[in-house]
């Protein structure tokens, strides 16, 4: 049975800004068209900028590009309907202000439209403003929990280095407590990454094998095929490592590793993957980070006969940046069930195509009667697709038919699509309806954010600052640098999927 949402107000600060219009309302769309919303319930944008509630209804509902083709799922009734559950508060020239007039607002809207004092501030903005907007909301009253629940949605990132997540942690858990704080990582509301949890802990032919006796290594890889586009001065103060590797990859990798949690409660889930986390081998001399971490940016390149600026070339990046817009890292997991297996994960733009996915390579059998026929190249495969095409995978050898044991690797296929009759719910809006209702599972805890940094941290310093390191050159359009194939010599070679699209030579060094 579907959970109750009870009535509230969400308030969304910076809702003058892109992910509102691009993913925040859309998401509300969404929940609005499936009948999830609360009974009662209204939206406050709040942010410096001039605009009458009618603007704000323009700009984010009735012509926001990004509901171009929604819209036309709802009568004019219903979409006057939706629209008007927004409003917008000018909090003047500055965050750092009084929020008396603010709370007001908020009273009269409750009293309007009798949401009850249950409220969701959600922190859209950029992420230095976070816990100053904490501390007014608190200064005003509005944190206490005593006329309904107050939760808080923050937005990645979730500081920038142990030490600055450190401080944003404490900075919150001065004006809210840890259980009202929500961080959400938009990589935990997607179907494939939750089901990671179902294929573990609800199949009894995958948790006996997922172990260190019967998996090889653990292959995650994070492609985009798009450059940073208007993103480069943030992401060139960012990179690959901090911009998806010490977030949504590290969160997935806890999903794989933990262990088997005591119920599906969210502090039980949350437990675990701390400790999954915790558990990660802290790389600390430069010998083991030079064999164990590659940084690369893309080249100029040209791809389908269109030319492909380079990373340096993009607007907002510095000419000799050293921001990496490739990174792959090797590393193991220091307990008793994942001892001695190699993880390889990596995130990189302008690649050949866009996807995400985990590969579980199994251990070639022990004892190998079919001598001839080439069974270590191929070993079974559980790939689990996240994007696109969301799915699983599982590569087994079938019998050639003819004489003798000819072996062959065949596929046994799932796809999400398939389930025609299921409504999928985008990352968003799962995730905003989880908020609602109260359940944090797919929201990070500040611990697991500061254990994710401590394994990130000596990475980060031994690139900025490393005697040894180096940053390689790849051609936009390729799989990374040559020399990335090093990290996983030995073991086998990174799984490709998709076409390559240009032919374009990966290696170079940089500097
Ligand atoms: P924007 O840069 O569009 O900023 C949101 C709003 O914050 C702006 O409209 C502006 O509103 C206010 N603002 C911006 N800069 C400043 C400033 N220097 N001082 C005070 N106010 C400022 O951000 P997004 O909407 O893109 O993202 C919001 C948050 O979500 C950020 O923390 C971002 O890191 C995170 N995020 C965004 C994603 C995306 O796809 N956009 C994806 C993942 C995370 P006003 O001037 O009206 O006050």
């Amino acid at each position: 049975m579907a959970k109750k949402t009870e009535n509230q107000i969400l308030v969304i600060f910076g809702a003058s800004g892109d992910l509102t219009a691009r993913k925040l309302v859309p998401a509300l769309f969404n929940l609005f068209v499936s009948e999830n919303l609360p009974k009662n319930f209204v939206v406050l944008g709040a942010s410096r900028s001039d605009m009458s509630d009618e603007d704000f209804r323009k700009r984010v509902v009735t012509e926001s590009k990004y509901l171009k083709d929604k819209r036309e799922e709802l009568n004019t009734n219903d979409l006057e309907k939706f629209a008007n559950c927004f409003y917008y508060h000018d909090l003047g020239g500055s965050y750092d202000t009084d929020y008396s007039n603010l709370k007001k607002r908020i009273e009269d809207l409750k009293s309007k439209h009798n949401t009850s004092g249950n409220i969701i501030y959600y922190l859209s903005t950029p992420p230095s403003l976070y816990e100053t907007i904490a501390q007014n909301l608190a200064d005003a009253g509005m944190s206490t929990q005593k006329n309904g629940w107050k939760r808080m949605i923050v937005e990645k990132p979730f500081g920038y280095s142990l030490e600055t997540a450190k401080e944003l942690n404490n900075g919150l858990q001065k004006h809210f407590e840890e259980h009202q704080i929500y961080r959400i990582d938009h990589y935990l509301g997607k179907e494939t990454v939750q089901n990671l949890l179902v294929t573990r802990f609800a199949n009894s032919i995958f948790e006996p094998l997922w172990n260190r006796n019967y998996i090889h290594h653990v292959e995650i890889t994070n492609a985009e095929d798009g450059g940073v586009e208007k993103r480069g001065g943030y992401y060139d103060k960012s990179g690959a490592l901090r911009d998806m590797f010490q977030n949504h990859l590290l969160q997935i990798v806890s999903l794989i590793i933990m262990e088997p949690p005591i119920s599906d409660a969210p502090e039980d889930i949350r437990d675990e993957k701390v400790k999954a986390l915790r558990s990660l081998q802290i790389m600390k001399d430069e010998k083991t980070l030079f064999n164990n971490t590659i940084r690369a940016q893309y080249m100029p390149s040209t791809i389908d006969g269109e030319k492909v600026k380079g990373y340096r070339e993009e607007e907002g990046v510095a000419e000799d940046s050293t921001t990496e817009t490739y990174a792959a890292v090797k590393f193991f997991v220091d307990n008793w069930r994942w001892q001695g297996v190699p993880f390889y994960v990596r995130t990189a733009k302008r690649m050949p195509t866009k996807v995400t996915e985990v590969v579980i390579h199994f251990k070639t059998p022990h004892h190998q009667i079919f001598q001839d026929s080439g069974m270590s190249s191929k070993d079974n495969k559980l790939i689990i697709r996240i994007q696109p095409d969301e799915g699983i995978l599982i590569k087994f050898g079938v019998k050639v038919p003819g004489q003798g044991f000819k072996v062959e690797r065949a596929n046994l296929d799932f796809y999400y699509a398939d389930l025609a009759e299921t409504n999928v719910m985008e990352a968003y809006e799962r995730l905003l309806l989880d908020a609602m209702q109260g359940d944090a599972t797919l929201y990070a805890r500040a611990d697991e954010v500061e254990a994710a940094w401590a394994f990130v941290d000596p990475i980060l310093d031994y690139w900025a600052n490393g005697k040894d390191v180096r940053m390689y050159g790849y051609a936009a359009g390729v799989w990374g640098p040559e020399n990335a194939d090093d990290l996983i010599e030995g073991v086998g070679f990174w799984r490709n999927p998709g076409p390559e699209l240009t032919d374009e030579p990966g290696y170079c060094v940089l500097c």
